[in-house]
């Protein structure tokens, strides 16, 4: 089946009882049984949820897995990863990470005894050079966040192949519309479902896809064990939004590529982060891994005063300023104050994430519409 088809038929089945054709939302803690232990394979639904599983085995198909667990964010599908590790272990990963994912790794599991190494894994030597005999987790983001860095993902999990370590891959900013990391040979695919999977910025939720039986065993022993669920109504929110992420994603990716060329040809704008430009370092590794480019793009301003680009970040008036991405609408972004605040300056600065550099998610609106707010807001 093909992901259009799969997007809208996979895991769903007419509800039993009553032939309903889209999955009920199963309101319920509970289920009761005939005997103690006979039952229809539901006890308690921190356990299992019919609502959840059919989102489940949805989230599975559509990124060529067979196994997939819902939570109920992507930062708590983010710790249930982490906590297959035990003290000493030690995680490669890159330096241009979502804030929160950094703060968790940070400030979090590392004084559990878990060791994070940082570096720029656009170039794979660095990676080779970090691993040692207690790396047992490789986590990356491509295309990153904010900077739209590419990282070679069949490259990272051929090394990691070798040393028996599991590559996860943060795949929120492509969806599955645009990359399939399981195909490229990763162990276990991560989404914030509140993004892209879910489209329509009304659900916080997070999912992990997996083709391994025995890491699926481990996860969803987490997942119960750990609670982090997604309660039934957010299922169904993600399971509606995931029917148009093909229709979505075309728009997003034909609109991103309008809004980057018209900021590149903008006088006042300087640098533009799309991995779409041929000039862009990533260029042809995206083009081997990905389908597209999708509508997330970073910029700055030639004046390199943070006032000047405050004052575009309150001006637009289709681009909302918030938080999150991946929506229908418009989103812009101050990374440096709002999504990688949790980022000390520091760090975000060696890693070319500037004070003043402005993050949008260019929605589904009209493209003329979106032009026009951007070229008022930025003069
Ligand atoms: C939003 C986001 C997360 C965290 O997901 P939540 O659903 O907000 O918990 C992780 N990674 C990326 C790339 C994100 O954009």
């Amino acid at each position: 089946m093909k992901l259009a088809t799969k997007l809208i038929h996979a895991g769903i089945e007419p509800d039993p009882s009553t032939g309903a054709i889209m999955t009920p939302i199963y309101q319920t803690s509970t289920y009761v049984q005939a005997a103690p232990g006979k039952n229809k394979g539901y006890e308690y639904a921190r356990s299992q949820n019919p609502t959840r599983k059919v989102l489940e085995e949805a989230c599975a198909a559509i990124e060529n897995g067979k196994y997939g667990l819902c939570f109920s964010s992507g930062v708590a599908a983010t710790d249930a990863v982490i906590k297959l590790l035990q003290q000493g272990d030690e995680v490669i990963t890159c330096n241009d990470l979502y804030g929160g994912t950094y703060r968790l790794f940070t400030r979090v599991f590392e004084k559990f005894g878990i060791k994070f190494h940082y570096a720029n894994l656009q170039n794979l030597l660095n990676l080779q050079s970090l691993i040692n005999d207690r790396t047992k987790l490789i986590w990356i983001e491509t295309p990153t966040n904010p900077l739209m860095n590419i990282i070679d993902i069949a490259g990272v999990t051929a090394m990691a192949k070798r040393k028996n370590i599991l590559v996860c891959v943060d795949n929120t900013f492509a969806s599955p519309y645009l990359q399939n990391p399981i195909d490229l040979g990763a162990d276990i695919v991560m989404h914030s479902a509140t993004k892209y999977l879910g489209g329509h910025s009304d659900v916080i939720q997070g999912c992990l896809i997996t083709n391994d039986a025995d890491l699926r065993e481990r996860l969803y022993f987490l997942q119960k064990s750990c609670g982090a669920v997604p309660g039934p109504q957010d299922c169904f929110l993600v399971l509606r939004g995931l029917k148009t992420l093909h229709v979505r994603m075309e728009r997003h990716c034909e609109n991103g590529e309008k809004v980057a060329r018209f900021l590149c040809r903008h006088k006042k704008v300087g640098k533009v982060y799309w991995c779409g430009f041929e000039d862009h370092p990533g260029y042809e590794i995206a083009r081997k891994q990905m389908r597209g480019f999708g509508g997330m793009m970073s910029f700055e301003l030639k004046d390199e005063n943070p006032e000047a680009a405050m004052r575009v970040l309150s001006s637009t008036k289709i681009f909302s300023l918030a938080e999150s991405l991946g929506g229908v609408e418009s989103l812009i972004n101050h990374p440096a104050t709002m999504t990688h605040a949790s980022i000390p300056r520091e760090e975000r600065l060696k890693n070319g994430l500037s004070d003043s550099l402005i993050r949008l998610s260019v929605g589904i609106e009209d493209i003329d519409d979106l032009l026009e707010d951007l070229q008022q807001a930025i003069g």
